[in-house]
C-alpha cells in the first residue's frame, strides 16, 4: 500500500508555497499561459460534453472534513518517508506502539498529536490517517458501509463518560466503592483509554450500530478483522485475551501500530502488550 488519496495537512501545506512567484512575473506569465489555458479550458468542458469520466469515483468517501484540491490530493506519499515504516516499527518506544491500559496510563508529558478532523466530529492523529482514509475507502470498495463511531477523546470527555457510568451505577443502587470498581469495567479511567492516544478508532457496520458481541458478525467486522493488519490497525481487545489486556472483547475498536507491528501481531496471534513484552528494547 503506497499510494493514498489525501495526504494529512502537513503535506498540504508544505505543497503550497511551491507556485509562489512575484506578481509582475505572474501578470506577464499568465498572459503567455492564457491561450493555453482557454484551450485547456475548451478541451476539458468538451469532455464533459462526451460525457468523460473525470467525476470522483462515488466509492471515494473521505473521511476528512476538508476539501483539499485536486492535484494535492493526488500527490501520493513516499513509503520511505512515511512516519509508519517498517525500520521504525521494530523499536517499541514509537509513537504508534505507545501502550495504554489500566496499568499504564498515559505519560504525564504526552502530548496531543497533530489531529486531522474526521466527518462528524472525529479526529485522529495526522500520521494514522492516510491509513485509516485507505482502510475505509477499500472497506467502502468491497461494498461494505463502515461507520466510525468514536475516535480521539479529550481527557475531558473521558471523565464525563466515566462519571455518568458511575451515576447510572449509583443510582441502581450500587455503593460508591462498587461502582466505581464496576465503572472501570466498562469505561477506561481518564488517562487510561486508547482512544485518549487519538491513534484508535470505533468503527461499526452501519446496518448494526451497537456495540456488542454480535457486532463480529456484521460484514463489516469480518472485513476489517481480515484486513487491517495490512493497513497497520488491530483489533485491540480480542475474545481470548481480556486477562492480558484488561478490557472484554470488543469487536470495533481498532488500534493504529504500523504494519509491521500489526502483521507480527496478527500473525502470531498476540495482543500489544504481548507484542510489546517480546519487542526488542
Ligand atoms: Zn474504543
Amino acid at each position: 500500500m503506497t499510494y493514498y488519496p489525501k495526504p494529512s495537512a502537513r503535506t498540504q501545506s508544505r505543497t503550497l508555497p511551491k507556485g509562489r512567484s512575484f506578481p509582475r512575473q505572474r501578470r506577464r506569465r499568465s498572459r503567455r499561459l492564457l491561450p493555453l489555458a482557454l484551450l485547456g479550458l475548451l478541451l476539458f468542458g468538451s469532455g464533459f460534453l462526451l460525457g468523460s469520466t473525470r467525476v470522483p469515483s462515488p466509492l471515494s468517501q473521505p473521511e476528512e472534513r476538508t476539501d483539499l484540491p485536486a492535484q494535492i490530493a493526488q500527490e501520493p506519499i513516499a513509503s520511505s518517508t512515511s512516519p509508519g515504516s517498517p525500520a521504525q516499527a521494530a523499536d517499541k518506544d514509537t509513537w504508534e506502539l505507545l501502550l495504554v491500559n489500566a496499568e499504564h496510563p498515559l505519560p504525564e508529558d504526552f502530548q496531543v498529536p497533530e489531529l486531522t478532523a474526521l466527518r462528524g466530529g472525529h479526529a485522529i492523529d495526522s500520521r494514522a490517517y492516510p491509513a485509516l482514509q485507505q482502510m475505509m475507502d477499500d472497506c467502502r470498495a468491497a461494498g461494505l458501509e463502515p461507520t466510525i463511531c468514536s475516535s480521539y477523546r479529550t481527557r475531558d470527555k473521558q471523565e464525563e463518560l466515566f462519571e455518568k457510568k458511575l451515576d447510572t451505577l449509583l443510582q441502581q443502587g450500587y455503593s460508591p466503592e462498587e461502582a466505581e470498581r464496576e465503572a472501570a469495567r466498562w469505561v477506561a479511567r481518564p488517562g487510561t483509554s486508547e482512544h485518549e492516544t487519538a491513534l484508535a478508532v470505533d468503527i461499526v457496520d452501519a446496518a448494526y450500530q451497537i456495540l456488542d458481541q454480535q457486532q463480529e458478525q456484521t460484514p463489516v467486522q469480518q472485513w476489517l478483522m481480515t484486513h487491517c493488519a495490512e493497513y497497520g490497525f488491530i483489533l485491540r481487545y480480542p475474545t481470548d485475551k481480556s486477562d492480558l489486556t484488561g478490557i472484554g472483547y470488543e469487536p470495533w475498536h481498532y488500534r493504529y501500530v504500523g504494519t509491521e507491528a500489526a502483521e507480527a501481531i496478527t500473525e502470531q496471534h498476540l495482543c500489544l502488550e504481548e507484542y510489546l513484552r517480546d519487542a526488542p528494547t
